[in-house]
């Protein structure tokens, strides 16, 4: 039997090693389109690979899969955060967990990551072929038929796994097409926006640890730490609202008002007890010279202005209409957004194949049984973290679960092809 994984990064290589592993008559190639296999996987978490999460803090999944929680409960029931640290310590990777959650290379160094899945694909018998970029996948009933961009010889194999990863354009696809799949409009994911106020950007390099982002008109919150910068805002909440309204904020040609709560709380109650808490322990004090606990000087003079209240105020001459613009400026302080910033950054895909066209256990195509789909190429994606690379070994464990279990007990010299 012969085993065909398209792509050589994250979910392919993984799916490679674990199919290699399971079926050792089986004959498991992978080709990639790219100089070398795992490329991305190399500049991951800044050439640190995030490669998972601990998933604390998280009490419901859709708050780190905006898309595929569903999915996504399924193979993390298989192939859990702790089974992928345990998987690449056995791999001679340790790892450390930071205070957020995120799980590292004990090393800090992706190419240890790189260099594992590469030793397993090696041990495992895999063949990786660099150059192959596949153009069309064709059924052809018992079997399927691969053919390569810029190359005469075509390929047959028992069984597909996609794992291509994400494509900002429908033109990452177009080697499904004649396969009639559903695809979901991919647009990008994990970006910082570009904000429309000189003001606010002369306070670049101003951190707040924790505030509560929200989009103007739509229920699109988040929550976290944020960065200003020349641009406008970054940091892991902006990040995460990105993500949780990637498809709406494409539709809106990435225009809106971003409302900020920079107390982490949009309850004017809360933030107008902690005003009223200042004005009475320091009413002889210069309003703008003290600023609430997490907000740096500078940004609370920028407040204080944005509230129209005066650089000599003190807090006792606030008075009750000034309590009220202060505090609304805390609560719910309305910037707009110009556009999303396209440097730098993790960024990932909203979309690609519609996961009406799988079964959610073995991400087998329900028109082609024998073809599976693995990582960001499906409609999967995540917020920061370590999320996503935690998606794509979950989802490559589960294809190569169904795969194996699908296939005779000669160690996959033979294989049923059966739709499950
Ligand atoms: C800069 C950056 C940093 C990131 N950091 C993190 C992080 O720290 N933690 C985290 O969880 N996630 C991170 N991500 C996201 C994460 O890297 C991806 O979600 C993950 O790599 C997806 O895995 P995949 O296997 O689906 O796709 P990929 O890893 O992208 O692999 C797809 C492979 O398929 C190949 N390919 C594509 N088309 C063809 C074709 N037609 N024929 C043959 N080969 C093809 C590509 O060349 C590529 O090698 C980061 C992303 C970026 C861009």
């Amino acid at each position: 039997m012969r085993i065909a994984v398209v792509g050589a990064g994250a979910a392919g290589c993984f799916c490679a090693a674990a199919l290699g592993r399971r079926l050792p008559g089986a004959e498991v190639v992978v080709f990639e389109g790219g100089r070398k296999p795992l490329a991305k996987v190399a500049i991951t978490g800044g050439g640190r690979c995030n490669f998972t999460n601990t998933f604390e803090g998280i009490d419901r999944l859709e708050e780190a899969y905006p898309r595929g929680a569903r999915l996504m409960k399924r193979a993390l029931m298989r192939f859990s955060q702790e089974d992928t640290r345990l998987w690449f310590e056995r791999e001679g990777v340790p790892s450390v967990v930071m205070d957020d959650g995120c799980v590292f290379p004990q090393s800090q160094d992706a190419m240890d990551i790189v260099r594992a899945l590469e030793r397993a694909m090696r041990a495992a018998g895999v063949k990786v072929r660099c150059g192959h970029r596949v153009s069309s996948i064709k059924d052809l009933g018992d079997r399927f038929r691969i053919s390569f961009e810029g190359l005469e010889e075509t390929l047959e194999a028992d069984k597909v796994v996609v794992t291509t990863g994400g494509s900002p354009t429908p033109a990452g696809l177009s080697m499904l097409a004649g396969l009639d799949l559903e695809t979901v409009a991919p647009v990008p994911s994990l970006f910082t926006f570009n904000i429309g106020d000189e003001a606010l950007k002369t306070l670049m390099g101003t951190v707040v640890t924790d505030a509560l982002l929200g989009l103007a008109g739509t229920g699109f919150k988040a929550q976290g730490a944020l960065l200003v910068t020349d641009w406008g805002v970054s940091g892991p909440a902006v990040l995460k609202l990105s993500s949780y309204a990637a498809r709406h904020l494409s539709e809106n040609g990435y225009k809106g008002t971003l409302n900020i709560s920079w107390l982490g709380t949009a309850n004017e109650g809360e933030c107008m007890a902690a005003v009223k808490e200042m004005a009475s322990s320091e009413p002889r004090k210069l309003l703008v010279s003290t600023a609430p606990e997490g907000l740096s000087g500078r940004l609370w003079r920028h407040l204080a202005a944005r509230a129209g209240l005066r650089d000599d105020l003190r807090w006792a001459e606030l008075g009750q209409r000034g309590a009220a613009r202060l505090t609304a400026t805390l609560a719910c302080d309305a910037y707009p957004i110009t556009g999303r910033c396209r440097f730098k950054d993790e960024f990932v895909t909203c979309g690609g194949i519609s996961l009406s066209e799988v079964s959610l256990n073995t991400l087998e195509s329900k028109k082609h049984p024998g073809l599976h789909f693995a990582g960001e190429v499906l409609d999967v994606d995540a917020i920061t973290g370590g999320f996503n690379l935690q998606a794509a070994w979950s989802m490559a464990y589960a294809v190569a679960e169904a795969i194996s279990s699908t296939c005779n007990g000669d160690g996959g010299g033979a294989c049923r092809r059966i739709s499950s």
